[in-house]
């Protein structure tokens, strides 16, 4: 078959051909481009680059002048292309070799007084989290006794080899193997369990990759495999591996892998996940695919080390509090000062009363929580902290608002009324502090929208008529302010 006839056989169908109704649903779907999902009716003509592959002139055009510019990134490239999975085999001579950029391998070397002690990392912390004072306290001595740990072993391991200088280790800690510290995050949506990760990471200046358990699926079945996130936390570090290996891999939506109760299928999602987990939590060598998310014959590959690596899994756990009341009723119930059955029914603090006991009975398994030895609880966010969360972090909604409109050289202020009421509005969403930003941009659009139209705008007050949609904002004129 000579170029013109493929190129046929590929965009006609021919009338008598077999009855495969699979070909002809494919040849008959519009082709939609793999990178802007546009369809060909929008995008133009669409080239099949190989089965499952399509891509519209605009985004060919794009591509090469991405190559053109920075000709060894085209492996990250396409891991950008969102909506696929890409099997980089496929691309033949289409792909250069040196795909993925040169990890420089700077060895990464962590000394204790570079490592802020807990009191400074919560202090750090405070600066952008509101509330959730004892998940910060736990996390941060977690965090000091994980960096503490890694520092220990990377010390008796240099000793190990250091002849002139051996280390005497003190008779009374001999043998002391301190533990990874892991941690569960347990708290309502938008409580800040992922705000706290970021934060922390950055704070830290160590790699962050965050995954959600839900897209999680034990290896070999549909979903991402288990082992797919440390590729993305290589990622995330450069292609460093030692950076890699002292960063943090946040876990989202744990409590969505739980065991399934009263099933007979294959739990592929569920307790498999868990038990696939165990190894990466505690410290295992993980074979990772450099520069993209599968393994394959193309792809250079690394050696991870997780032992060093922080796992922090969060999740809400709904209904865990029914278990915890369940719990406490069945024990206060006990004995000679048997409490009211519906004692714990109003008790805002039930989740901080969670045990371990409480987590398997919602189908955690034992292995994967011992591989979490600290958990913490954070709260459902009050109005009042809401409003907190409005205006008072570094980079708090309010202020990146004000920042916008001082470029106009406009001043803008809230009303204490005004910031109440959208936190009322936020709770009622019942998804904590989520909810908050599409609520200002709801009634912001307007002002930001009018304000840069008149130049004689000094200030702009938002009234909490204006967020009831009862009224309208102070608009004060210059010269009046
Ligand atoms: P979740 O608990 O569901 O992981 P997130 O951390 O994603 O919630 O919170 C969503 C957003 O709400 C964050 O990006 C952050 O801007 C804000 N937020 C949530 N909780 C807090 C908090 N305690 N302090 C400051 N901002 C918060």
């Amino acid at each position: 078959m000579n170029d013109d006839q493929t190129k046929d056989y590929l965009e006609v169908v021919p009338e008598d051909d077999n009855n495969d109704t699979t070909d002809e649903k494919k040849n008959t779907e519009e082709k939609i481009c793999s990178m802007c999902r546009r369809p060909e009716s929008v995008a133009g003509k669409i080239i099949e680059m190989m089965p499952g592959m399509c891509i519209c002139q605009d985004c060919m055009q794009k591509s090469m002048n991405e190559v053109k510019n920075n000709p060894f990134d085209l492996g990250s490239l396409l891991q950008n292309i969102p909506h696929m999975t890409l099997d980089l085999s496929n691309l033949g001579g289409f792909m250069p070799m040196t795909d993925v950029q040169e990890d420089t391998e700077e060895p990464v070397k962590f000394e204790l007084k570079n490592v802020p002690p807990p009191h400074k990392i919560k202090e750090k912390l405070d600066r952008y989290v509101v509330g959730q004072e004892r998940a910060k306290k736990v996390v941060s001595v977690a965090v000091y006794n994980h960096y503490k740990r890694i520092i220990e072993s990377e010390k008796e391991k240099e000793e190990g080899i250091d002849l002139e200088h051996p280390h005497i280790p003190d008779p009374e800690m001999e043998g002391v193997e301190i533990e990874k510290s892991n941690i569960l995050l347990i708290g309502p949506t938008g409580s800040g369990k992922t705000y706290l990760v970021k934060t922390l990471a950055r704070l830290l200046d160590v790699p962050l990759a965050m995954t959600d358990a839900t897209s999680l699926t034990e290896a070999g079945y549909i979903g991402d495999d288990i082992e797919s996130v440390i590729s993305k936390l290589l990622a995330a570090a450069g292609n460093n591996v030692a950076k890699a290996e002292h960063g943090i891999v946040f876990i989202d939506e744990i409590d969505k892998i739980a065991k399934k109760k009263n099933t007979n299928q294959r739990d592929v999602s569920g307790e498999a996940v868990q038990q696939g987990m165990l190894k990466l939590l505690e410290g295992a060598e993980i074979e990772v695919p450099v520069g993209a998310s599968s393994k394959n014959a193309m792809v250079p590959m690394k050696m991870v080390n997780t032992r060093n690596i922080l796992f922090i899994c969060g999740g809400a756990f709904p209904a865990l509090e029914d278990i915890i009341k369940e719990r406490l009723t069945k024990e206060s119930s006990i004995g000679f000062h048997a409490d009211l059955k519906d004692k714990y029914d109003d008790d805002p603090n039930l989740l901080m009363k969670v045990t371990s006991e409480d987590l398997r009975q919602f189908g955690m398994i034992p292995e994967f929580l011992g591989r979490l030895p600290v958990i913490t609880t954070l709260e459902d966010l009050t109005e009042e902290m809401l409003v907190r969360v409005l205006a008072e972090p570094r980079n708090a909604i309010l202020k990146q608002y004000k920042q916008l409109l001082a470029m106009d050289e406009v001043k803008l202020d809230f009303e204490e009324g005004a910031l109440r009421a959208i936190a009322r509005k936020a709770k009622e969403k019942k998804t904590g502090a989520r909810a908050l930003r599409a609520i200002i941009e709801e009634f912001m659009l307007d002002i930001m929208y009018e304000i840069p139209k008149d130049d004689n705008i000094g200030q702009v007050i938002i009234t909490e008529a204006y967020v009831n949609g009862t009224g309208g904002p102070r608009i004060i004129l210059r010269g009046q302010c």
